[in-house]
Protein backbone atom coordinates (compact mmCIF):
# COMPACT_ATOMS: atom_id res chain seq x y z
CA UNK A 1 0.00 0.00 0.00
CA UNK A 2 1.55 2.96 -1.20
CA UNK A 3 1.60 5.82 1.72
CA UNK A 4 -0.96 8.88 1.61
CA UNK A 5 0.17 11.96 1.63
CA UNK A 6 -0.71 15.48 2.75
CA UNK A 7 -2.43 18.16 0.51
CA UNK A 8 -2.62 21.82 0.27
CA UNK A 9 -4.62 24.07 -1.77
CA UNK A 10 -2.46 27.28 -2.71
CA UNK A 11 -3.28 29.14 -6.03
CA UNK A 12 -1.38 32.51 -7.08
CA UNK A 13 -4.91 34.25 -8.01
CA UNK A 14 -5.12 34.43 -3.93
CA UNK A 15 -2.37 37.25 -4.28
CA UNK A 16 -4.18 39.24 -6.85
CA UNK A 17 -6.77 40.00 -4.12
CA UNK A 18 -4.92 42.60 -2.11
CA UNK A 19 -5.27 45.81 -0.97
CA UNK A 20 -2.63 48.21 0.11
CA UNK A 21 -2.26 49.16 4.31
CA UNK A 22 -5.25 46.46 5.37
CA UNK A 23 -4.51 43.95 7.72
CA UNK A 24 -5.63 40.76 5.30
CA UNK A 25 -3.06 41.45 2.72
CA UNK A 26 -1.64 38.88 -0.06
CA UNK A 27 1.68 39.32 2.37
CA UNK A 28 -0.04 37.09 4.70
CA UNK A 29 0.08 34.37 2.50
CA UNK A 30 3.33 35.00 0.87
CA UNK A 31 5.03 34.94 4.20
CA UNK A 32 3.41 31.44 4.62
CA UNK A 33 4.37 30.06 0.80
CA UNK A 34 7.89 31.30 2.22
CA UNK A 35 8.15 29.67 5.47
CA UNK A 36 7.34 26.74 3.70
CA UNK A 37 10.01 26.76 0.87
CA UNK A 38 12.50 27.96 3.92
CA UNK A 39 11.54 24.81 5.94
CA UNK A 40 11.80 22.24 3.38
CA UNK A 41 8.01 21.47 3.58
CA UNK A 42 6.77 23.07 0.27
CA UNK A 43 8.03 19.70 -1.02
CA UNK A 44 6.72 17.66 1.09
CA UNK A 45 3.30 18.75 0.33
CA UNK A 46 0.96 17.51 -3.00
CA UNK A 47 -0.13 20.75 -4.42
CA UNK A 48 -4.40 20.07 -5.38
CA UNK A 49 -5.16 21.42 -9.09
CA UNK A 50 -6.78 24.50 -8.32
CA UNK A 51 -9.99 25.51 -9.73
CA UNK A 52 -12.71 28.11 -9.36
CA UNK A 53 -15.95 26.46 -7.97
CA UNK A 54 -19.14 26.62 -9.94
CA UNK A 55 -22.29 28.70 -8.77
CA UNK A 56 -24.22 25.78 -7.46
CA UNK A 57 -21.83 24.91 -5.59
CA UNK A 58 -21.01 28.66 -3.71
CA UNK A 59 -24.98 28.61 -3.54
CA UNK A 60 -25.26 25.50 -0.90
CA UNK A 61 -24.35 28.13 1.69
CA UNK A 62 -25.09 31.54 -0.23
CA UNK A 63 -28.41 33.01 -1.96
CA UNK A 64 -28.22 33.11 -5.30
CA UNK A 65 -28.34 36.58 -5.83
CA UNK A 66 -25.47 37.78 -3.36
CA UNK A 67 -23.19 35.23 -5.43
CA UNK A 68 -24.46 37.61 -8.66
CA UNK A 69 -23.77 40.76 -6.78
CA UNK A 70 -20.41 39.78 -5.84
CA UNK A 71 -18.93 38.79 -8.97
CA UNK A 72 -20.66 41.66 -10.94
CA UNK A 73 -19.41 43.98 -8.22
CA UNK A 74 -15.53 42.81 -8.82
CA UNK A 75 -15.55 42.53 -12.55
CA UNK A 76 -16.52 45.90 -12.48
CA UNK A 77 -13.46 46.85 -10.37
CA UNK A 78 -14.84 46.03 -6.88
CA UNK A 79 -14.70 48.54 -3.85
CA UNK A 80 -15.31 48.19 -0.42
CA UNK A 81 -18.56 44.69 0.39
CA UNK A 82 -18.70 45.80 4.44
CA UNK A 83 -17.04 48.42 6.57
CA UNK A 84 -14.18 45.97 6.60
CA UNK A 85 -14.14 43.98 3.43
CA UNK A 86 -12.62 44.99 0.41
CA UNK A 87 -12.80 43.43 -2.84
CA UNK A 88 -10.82 44.10 -6.57
CA UNK A 89 -11.50 42.95 -9.88
CA UNK A 90 -9.58 39.52 -8.73
CA UNK A 91 -11.57 38.94 -5.40
CA UNK A 92 -14.40 36.72 -7.28
CA UNK A 93 -12.16 35.05 -9.02
CA UNK A 94 -9.57 34.49 -5.67
CA UNK A 95 -12.61 34.03 -3.62
CA UNK A 96 -14.96 31.28 -6.27
CA UNK A 97 -11.20 29.40 -6.23
CA UNK A 98 -10.52 29.39 -2.64
CA UNK A 99 -14.20 27.61 -2.31
CA UNK A 100 -13.66 25.59 -5.27
CA UNK A 101 -9.88 23.99 -4.32
CA UNK A 102 -10.87 23.49 -1.13
CA UNK A 103 -13.83 21.50 -1.68
CA UNK A 104 -11.66 19.35 -4.05
CA UNK A 105 -8.73 19.28 -1.23
CA UNK A 106 -11.70 17.88 1.13
CA UNK A 107 -13.24 14.98 -1.47
CA UNK A 108 -9.88 14.02 -1.76
CA UNK A 109 -9.01 13.31 2.09
CA UNK A 110 -12.58 11.84 2.06
CA UNK A 111 -11.60 9.60 -0.72
CA UNK A 112 -8.38 8.54 0.94
CA UNK A 113 -6.60 10.11 -1.94
CA UNK A 114 -4.61 11.86 0.55
CA UNK A 115 -4.18 11.59 4.00
CA UNK A 116 -5.02 14.81 5.07
CA UNK A 117 -4.86 18.75 4.21
CA UNK A 118 -4.54 22.32 4.88
CA UNK A 119 -6.28 24.37 2.25
CA UNK A 120 -3.71 27.60 2.29
CA UNK A 121 -6.43 30.47 0.77
CA UNK A 122 -7.54 33.53 0.77
CA UNK A 123 -10.11 35.80 1.16
CA UNK A 124 -10.73 33.60 4.33
CA UNK A 125 -14.53 32.52 4.97
CA UNK A 126 -15.80 32.05 8.65
CA UNK A 127 -17.41 35.65 9.02
CA UNK A 128 -19.16 35.49 5.72
CA UNK A 129 -22.79 35.47 6.15
CA UNK A 130 -25.65 34.08 3.58
CA UNK A 131 -26.70 37.10 1.54
CA UNK A 132 -23.49 39.51 2.50
CA UNK A 133 -19.75 40.20 3.28
CA UNK A 134 -18.68 40.29 6.77
CA UNK A 135 -15.04 41.09 8.33
CA UNK A 136 -12.48 40.28 5.40
CA UNK A 137 -14.62 37.11 4.41
CA UNK A 138 -16.53 36.46 0.62
CA UNK A 139 -18.26 33.41 0.93
CA UNK A 140 -17.97 30.46 3.77
CA UNK A 141 -15.37 28.09 2.41
CA UNK A 142 -15.47 25.68 5.26
CA UNK A 143 -19.62 25.75 5.48
CA UNK A 144 -19.76 24.92 1.78
CA UNK A 145 -16.90 22.05 2.01
CA UNK A 146 -19.02 20.57 5.35
CA UNK A 147 -21.89 20.59 3.01
CA UNK A 148 -20.86 19.20 0.10
CA UNK A 149 -18.58 16.94 2.26
CA UNK A 150 -22.08 15.51 3.98
CA UNK A 151 -23.29 14.31 0.34
CA UNK A 152 -20.17 12.27 -0.47
CA UNK A 153 -20.69 8.06 0.48
CA UNK A 154 -19.25 7.40 3.94
CA UNK A 155 -19.93 11.19 5.36
CA UNK A 156 -22.47 11.23 7.70
CA UNK A 157 -21.17 13.69 10.12
CA UNK A 158 -18.75 16.75 9.85
CA UNK A 159 -17.65 18.60 12.66
CA UNK A 160 -15.77 22.09 12.58
CA UNK A 161 -13.18 23.55 15.04
CA UNK A 162 -12.91 27.10 14.64
CA UNK A 163 -9.28 28.38 16.76
CA UNK A 164 -9.45 31.87 14.97
CA UNK A 165 -9.67 34.70 18.09
CA UNK A 166 -12.84 35.85 15.95
CA UNK A 167 -16.14 34.08 16.62
CA UNK A 168 -17.48 32.37 13.31
CA UNK A 169 -20.62 33.67 13.39
CA UNK A 170 -20.86 33.38 9.45
CA UNK A 171 -19.64 29.39 9.85
CA UNK A 172 -22.50 29.34 13.04
CA UNK A 173 -25.00 30.42 11.08
CA UNK A 174 -24.71 28.73 7.66
CA UNK A 175 -24.38 24.99 9.26
CA UNK A 176 -25.98 26.01 12.47
CA UNK A 177 -28.88 24.16 11.54
CA UNK A 178 -27.72 21.24 10.36
CA UNK A 179 -27.79 18.12 13.38
CA UNK A 180 -25.48 16.56 11.14
CA UNK A 181 -22.61 19.04 11.44
CA UNK A 182 -20.90 19.89 14.92
CA UNK A 183 -19.35 23.55 14.79
CA UNK A 184 -17.18 24.13 17.96
CA UNK A 185 -15.44 27.51 18.48
CA UNK A 186 -12.89 29.52 21.08
CA UNK A 187 -12.97 32.76 20.53
CA UNK A 188 -12.08 36.53 22.66
CA UNK A 189 -15.35 37.50 24.29
CA UNK A 190 -16.54 40.35 24.21
CA UNK A 191 -15.20 41.04 20.97
CA UNK A 192 -15.75 41.36 17.06
CA UNK A 193 -18.29 40.65 16.01
CA UNK A 194 -20.62 40.61 18.69
CA UNK A 195 -21.50 36.48 18.83
CA UNK A 196 -20.40 33.04 20.12
CA UNK A 197 -22.18 33.63 23.31
CA UNK A 198 -22.32 30.24 25.52
CA UNK A 199 -26.16 30.21 25.35
CA UNK A 200 -26.05 30.30 21.36
CA UNK A 201 -25.79 26.30 20.93
CA UNK A 202 -28.34 25.64 17.89
CA UNK A 203 -32.05 25.26 17.40
CA UNK A 204 -34.44 22.67 17.51
CA UNK A 205 -33.20 19.11 16.10
CA UNK A 206 -29.48 20.83 15.82
CA UNK A 207 -29.88 21.65 19.15
CA UNK A 208 -26.13 20.79 21.11
CA UNK A 209 -24.47 20.81 17.81
CA UNK A 210 -23.10 24.64 18.24
CA UNK A 211 -20.51 24.85 21.37
CA UNK A 212 -19.29 28.00 22.02
CA UNK A 213 -16.38 29.07 24.17
CA UNK A 214 -16.15 32.65 25.05
CA UNK A 215 -12.73 33.50 25.89
CA UNK A 216 -11.80 36.27 28.37
CA UNK A 217 -8.77 38.82 27.29
CA UNK A 218 -5.92 37.10 28.08
CA UNK A 219 -6.14 33.02 28.15
CA UNK A 220 -3.11 31.59 26.33
CA UNK A 221 -1.88 28.12 26.47
CA UNK A 222 -2.60 26.73 29.92
CA UNK A 223 -6.37 27.89 29.37
CA UNK A 224 -6.69 26.20 25.94
CA UNK A 225 -5.25 23.53 27.19
CA UNK A 226 -7.69 22.97 29.82
CA UNK A 227 -10.69 23.89 26.99
CA UNK A 228 -9.38 20.98 24.68
CA UNK A 229 -9.13 18.31 27.17
CA UNK A 230 -12.36 19.06 29.14
CA UNK A 231 -14.84 20.35 26.30
CA UNK A 232 -13.37 19.87 22.55
CA UNK A 233 -11.70 16.57 22.75
CA UNK A 234 -14.62 14.67 24.82
CA UNK A 235 -16.95 17.04 22.57
CA UNK A 236 -15.67 15.36 19.01
CA UNK A 237 -15.44 12.05 20.67
CA UNK A 238 -18.69 12.36 21.71
CA UNK A 239 -20.14 13.61 18.51
CA UNK A 240 -18.08 10.57 16.41
CA UNK A 241 -17.53 12.69 12.94
CA UNK A 242 -16.58 11.34 9.51
CA UNK A 243 -14.95 13.99 8.91
CA UNK A 244 -13.11 16.92 11.04
CA UNK A 245 -12.60 20.49 9.55
CA UNK A 246 -10.35 23.06 11.42
CA UNK A 247 -11.14 27.13 10.67
CA UNK A 248 -7.28 27.72 11.47
CA UNK A 249 -7.27 31.39 12.21
CA UNK A 250 -3.25 32.77 14.16
CA UNK A 251 -4.90 35.59 15.25
CA UNK A 252 -5.30 34.19 19.21
CA UNK A 253 -1.29 34.47 19.51
CA UNK A 254 -0.60 36.85 22.29
CA UNK A 255 1.30 38.90 19.55
CA UNK A 256 -1.70 39.37 16.85
CA UNK A 257 -1.96 43.23 16.45
CA UNK A 258 -5.93 42.39 16.27
CA UNK A 259 -6.59 40.92 18.92
CA UNK A 260 -5.76 39.80 22.86
CA UNK A 261 -5.57 36.26 23.18
CA UNK A 262 -2.34 34.91 24.60
CA UNK A 263 -1.38 31.57 22.86
CA UNK A 264 2.02 31.28 21.65
CA UNK A 265 3.09 29.24 18.75
CA UNK A 266 3.94 26.35 21.22
CA UNK A 267 0.06 26.49 22.06
CA UNK A 268 -1.04 26.34 18.55
CA UNK A 269 1.05 23.46 17.91
CA UNK A 270 -0.47 21.69 21.09
CA UNK A 271 -3.66 22.65 19.43
CA UNK A 272 -3.46 21.12 16.04
CA UNK A 273 -1.63 17.87 17.50
CA UNK A 274 -4.32 17.26 19.34
CA UNK A 275 -7.00 17.96 16.76
CA UNK A 276 -5.70 15.57 14.33
CA UNK A 277 -4.53 12.90 16.95
CA UNK A 278 -8.62 13.10 18.02
CA UNK A 279 -8.73 12.34 14.07
CA UNK A 280 -6.85 9.39 13.78
CA UNK A 281 -9.16 8.05 16.88
CA UNK A 282 -12.28 8.83 15.63
CA UNK A 283 -12.27 9.65 11.91
CA UNK A 284 -9.70 7.32 10.32
CA UNK A 285 -7.19 10.66 9.94
CA UNK A 286 -9.68 12.30 8.27
CA UNK A 287 -8.92 16.13 8.90
CA UNK A 288 -8.93 19.42 6.91
CA UNK A 289 -7.35 22.64 7.66
CA UNK A 290 -8.67 26.26 6.11
CA UNK A 291 -6.71 29.52 7.00
CA UNK A 292 -9.07 32.09 8.55
CA UNK A 293 -7.10 35.01 10.46
CA UNK A 294 -3.71 35.61 11.96
CA UNK A 295 -2.03 39.28 11.17
CA UNK A 296 1.37 39.01 12.31
CA UNK A 297 3.18 37.36 10.01
CA UNK A 298 6.46 35.89 11.77
CA UNK A 299 3.47 33.76 13.75
CA UNK A 300 1.40 32.90 10.63
CA UNK A 301 4.34 31.64 8.89
CA UNK A 302 5.48 29.74 11.62
CA UNK A 303 2.47 28.49 13.17
CA UNK A 304 1.03 27.35 9.48
CA UNK A 305 4.65 25.58 9.57
CA UNK A 306 4.04 23.79 12.46
CA UNK A 307 0.39 22.86 11.36
CA UNK A 308 1.38 21.09 8.45
CA UNK A 309 4.49 19.64 10.22
CA UNK A 310 2.01 17.77 12.29
CA UNK A 311 -0.03 16.49 9.16
CA UNK A 312 3.63 15.17 7.50
CA UNK A 313 3.86 13.28 10.96
CA UNK A 314 6.87 15.60 11.79
CA UNK A 315 7.54 16.02 15.62
CA UNK A 316 10.02 19.07 15.28
CA UNK A 317 8.17 22.57 15.86
CA UNK A 318 9.45 26.17 16.06
CA UNK A 319 8.44 28.86 18.62
CA UNK A 320 10.84 31.55 17.88
CA UNK A 321 8.39 34.43 19.84
CA UNK A 322 8.38 32.15 22.97
CA UNK A 323 5.49 32.50 25.18
CA UNK A 324 3.57 35.69 26.84
CA UNK A 325 4.25 36.54 30.28
CA UNK A 326 1.10 37.76 30.84
CA UNK A 327 -0.79 36.28 34.06
CA UNK A 328 -4.11 33.95 32.57
CA UNK A 329 -7.41 34.22 33.86
CA UNK A 330 -8.75 31.25 35.12
CA UNK A 331 -11.20 29.43 33.17
CA UNK A 332 -12.24 27.01 35.64
CA UNK A 333 -16.37 28.17 35.77
CA UNK A 334 -16.48 28.50 32.33
CA UNK A 335 -15.16 24.73 31.50
CA UNK A 336 -17.63 23.51 34.38
CA UNK A 337 -20.62 25.42 32.71
CA UNK A 338 -19.94 23.46 29.65
CA UNK A 339 -19.63 20.19 31.06
CA UNK A 340 -22.94 20.52 32.50
CA UNK A 341 -24.86 22.37 29.44
CA UNK A 342 -23.54 19.45 27.53
CA UNK A 343 -23.34 16.40 29.47
CA UNK A 344 -19.45 15.99 28.77
ZN1 LIG B 1 -9.85 36.27 13.17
Amino acid sequence: MTELLTGIVYDPVFLKHDQTGHPETAKRLESIITGLKEKDLFEKVVKIESRQAVTDEITLCHSKDYVGYVKEYCENGGGFLDPDTYSNKYSYSAAATAVGSSVDLTKAVIKKELKNGFALLRPPGHHALSNRSMGFCLFGNIAIAAKVALTQPGINKVAIVDFDVHHGNGTQVLVGDDPNVLFISTHQYPYYPGTGSISEMGRGDAEGTIVNIPLPAGVGDDGFQKVYEYVIIPSLEKFSPDLILVSAGYDAHWDDPLASLNLSLTGYNWISRELIKTAKRVCDGRIVFFLEGGYNLQVLSNGVANTIRGLLGIDLFEDPLGKSHQLEPVVKNLINELIKIYNL
